[in-house]
């Protein structure tokens, strides 16, 4: 399949590399694609690239793009299963199911993501403590190996091809189509509980309490804090609310779903804007501007879990140089690892614009997958702070003597050998890669920095 030569970056649009882009229209064109390939070049999936650096990335090599294997095959309005092919969006399932009242089982903090990248990613959501991360939900998925030929899987047909792929990274092969159980609602507005923490003790503990009583819960910590204030955090907690909950305007049409986004960053925004000063003063007028407590606020699914959303490529307005995320987990018991990863940012001076710490409950079987029980954080910094690389280095260390890890769909620069203490069954994973794509076939940036 003829492609053209294109440079492509990740969310955080650093690392860019050039590859030739294939768009296969049909799973008999991708695996034609696939079949072409050799391991001088390598290939790699791609979907809607919010994957924050190289994972979707193949310098040299081939990308197959699934933005045009975007068709919802059948939904059954009765019980919720879906099957779609792999570069259906999220947003998409949300306005074909919630008019029949089904959601998403899992929603990211963006809706913009494709039903393969959230399988090879195996993502999570505010929901992981009750819900699990994606692939739980997935009934079954079809996947083009390397080479090019088809297997229909599910976790009971083949568990180690399905428990490699999520999380897997598209280095298991190309999933062209999926099934996924979705999850009932009552309405498309969620009931949400608002609570301003005055440090890091409050924060932990109000999120632990929450996670008894709600269904999606996530802080939104002020990263610069530090003293008596050091992670102090806004908490939003919710459940779809029911038919009750709505206004009489609302109630008129219970699964609106308006999706869209609002604003536009311009591609000259100016560089620099974000920095330890501007995002100190953002964080503490947004903090400030929090209610110490409110019960019950009705909110849209956009407002509640997908606030970025509202702004079109958001990522712009950290400048050329791009940004870096970093997401770690860290067991419970840990709390100790949790409190001093923010010392070290605060005391840094780092500027993470967008801090989120979580619970997430038991993790699933994923050989790479990322959620463990326990606490989790993440932050994202312009990737031009100084100091950055030995502050993440440090991060790294804490991390792994904790006996956590950091998030490969967001990962830059993690060393090999930490990583390898980090994922456990990363030895596993390589065996299996071994015995599917002997010839290496199937590669991303990603792969060959950490030899996945
Ligand atoms: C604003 C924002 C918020 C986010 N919040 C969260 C969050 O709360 N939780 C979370 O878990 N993640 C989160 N993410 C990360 C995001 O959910 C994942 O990186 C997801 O994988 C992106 O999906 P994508 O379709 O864009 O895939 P891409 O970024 O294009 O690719 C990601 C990986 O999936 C592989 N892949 C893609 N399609 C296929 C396929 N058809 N077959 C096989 N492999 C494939 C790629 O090879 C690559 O390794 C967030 C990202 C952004 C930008």
């Amino acid at each position: 399949m003829p492609g053209r030569t294109v440079r492509l970056t990740g969310w955080g649009r650093i690392s860019p590399s050039s590859a030739e882009l294939a768009s296969p229209a049909t799973a008999a064109a991708a695996a034609k694609a696939l079949a072409q390939g050799t391991a001088a070049r390598g290939m790699i999936a791609r979907g809607l690239g919010r994957s924050y650096n190289n994972a979707a990335q193949c310098g040299g090599g081939v990308v197959i793009s699934t933005e045009r294997l975007n068709r919802i095959v059948d939904l059954d309005a009765a019980t919720g299963l879906v099957t779609c092919e792999a570069g259906v969006s999220l947003e998409q399932l949300m306005v074909a199911g919630l008019p029949a009242g089904w959601f998403v089982p899992v929603s990211p903090g963006t809706r913009q993501v494709t039903v393969g990248g959230a399988i090879a990613a195996d993502v999570h959501g505010k929901n992981h403590h009750v819900a699990g991360s994606f692939t739980r939900h997935v009934r079954s998925f079809e996947i083009l190996l390397p080479g090019g030929e088809a297997r229909t899987v599910t976790e009971q047909s083949d568990p180690s091809l399905f428990w490699a792929t999520a999380g897997g990274m598209g280095l298991t092969g190309l999933i062209v189509r999926a099934t996924i159980q979705l999850t009932p609602v009552a309405t498309s507005r969620v009931r949400v509980d608002t609570v301003r923490t005055a440090d890091i003790d409050e924060t932990m503990a109000v999120l632990a309490e929450h996670d008894r009583r709600h269904g999606y819960t996530v802080a939104w910590s002020d990263s610069l804090a530090r003293g008596a204030g050091l992670g102090r955090s806004v908490i939003t907690s919710g459940d779809f609310a029911g038919p009750a909950d709505l206004s009489p305007a609302d109630a008129r049409d219970p699964f609106a779903f308006r999706p869209g986004a609002r604003l536009g960053v311009p591609p000259g925004f100016p560089p620099g804007l974000i920095n330890r000063y501007t995002v100190g003063l953002a964080n503490g007028a947004w903090y400030r501007k929090a209610p110490r407590s409110r019960r019950g606020e009705i909110q849209t699914i956009g407002t509640f879990f997908h606030p970025l959303d509202g702004i079109r490529n958001w990522n712009r307005v950290y400048g050329p140089g791009g940004f870096r995320q970093y997401q770690y987990v860290v067991p419970f018991g840990c709390e100790a690892a949790v409190r001093r990863s923010f010392e070290l940012v605060s005391h840094a001076h780092a500027p993470s614009f967008v801090t989120v710490l979580k619970r997430f409950g038991a993790g699933d079987e994923g050989l790479l997958s990322f959620p463990m029980a326990g606490w989790t954080l993440a932050l994202d910094f312009p990737a031009r702070t100084p100091g950055l690389s030995g502050l993440l280095g440090s991060l790294d260390r804490l991390v792994a003597e904790a006996g956590g890890r950091v998030y490969l769909a967001k990962d830059s620069r993690v060393p090999p050998d930490v990583l390898a203490e980090m994922y456990p069954r990363l030895a596993e994973f390589r065996k299996l890669r071994a015995e599917l794509d002997p010839a290496g076939i199937l590669a991303s940036d990603l792969s060959r920095r950490l030899g996945l």
